[in-house]
């Protein structure tokens, strides 16, 4: 598993690959326009270049696009939901641009008045934005919610029910794991056997494992639906459910990024160096077994 952090590029992209190595990280997420707008300069093929040359002078991968906070493909409001999977198209486009291996999305909220027809909602607006986008490289994963208010994909069972019906973007979407989210969801990750039974429900549901993780204590209980991000180990999960995350052979390969609330550079690079410690000790304990 590689480790890293959601980083900011307010100072440039090619600056963010810069203080990602200075914090620790081994990939990293970014945002590929401003997360609370809908409109955005078109992207610029000289700063994408710049930022993919950095990446590669430096090693740093995978990289993950966080869609915007806007994109609601379960909307009911046609308009809206229009609007949303144009924006989608446009972060696919920006991604792959940028060299990004994974856009992460959330779904967005349940059809009003008709939960029922939400994951069809949200299926359709997936393959008009991946059909619009017309990309390669880049895969869309959809991500778990903490299930809060009307939000849609609380667990396997809402996300694996949109999979089941995207069409032809069927074998280009998967699944990012959010702890924290899960966790307030009702999971209680700090449980080795509840984690086993998460990672099994996604496989079943979904049809494939987890491609990436969000990992983010939770500063409230599990199944309080409150999404308040912590410190690795400060939270209600806990250092030792960030071991099992370690120990599960299903996610050898996937990257791991903090989105974590506090000052940089502190918070990156404590978060990475405590999530590394872990992974540590997981192969430490592997090579003995
Ligand atoms: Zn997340
Ligand atoms: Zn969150």
């Amino acid at each position: 598993m590689s480790i890293g952090a959601h980083v900011g590029v307010a100072g440039g992209y090619a600056a963010a690959v810069d203080y990602a190595v200075s914090v620790g990280c081994e990939c990293m997420q970014v945002f590929a326009k401003s997360p609370r707008q809908w409109q955005a300069k078109p992207p610029d093929p000289a700063v994408a270049a710049a930022f993919r040359e950095r990446l590669a002078a430096v090693g740093m991968g995978p990289v993950l696009v966080h869609t915007a906070y806007l994109i609601n493909l379960g909307s009911a409001d046609d308009a809206l939901w229009e609007r949303s999977y144009r924006a989608l198209a446009d972060e696919l486009v920006r991604a792959e641009l940028l060299g990004a291996s994974f856009v992460v999305t959330h779904t967005g909220t349940r059809f009003k008045d008709a939960p029922e027809r939400t994951a069809v909602r949200i299926a359709q607006g997936v393959d008009r934005a991946w059909a619009l986008a017309e990309v390669e490289g880049v895969r869309l994963l959809l991500e778990n919610t903490a299930g809060a208010g009307s939000t849609f994909g609380d667990g396997p069972g809402e996300l694996g029910a949109v999979l089941q019906l995207v069409d032809a973007a069927r074998a280009h979407v998967g699944v990012c794991l959010d702890t924290c989210h899960a966790h307030a969801a009702g999971w209680d990750l700090a449980q080795g056997a509840v984690w086993r039974d998460l990672m099994d429900g996604f496989e079943r549901c979904c049809g494939l494992p987890v491609e990436a993780v969000h990992a983010n204590d939770c500063l409230f209980g599990a199944g309080m639906h409150k999404d308040r991000h912590a410190w690795i180990g400060d939270g209600t999960i806990g250092y030792e459910g960030f071991g099992h995350l370690f120990a599960d052979e299903r996610l050898r390969g996937v990257p791991v990024i903090i989105e974590m609330p506090g000052e940089v550079p502190l918070k990156d690079a404590e978060n990475v160096s405590r999530l590394k410690r872990l992974r540590d000790a997981s192969l430490v304990r592997a090579s003995r077994a």
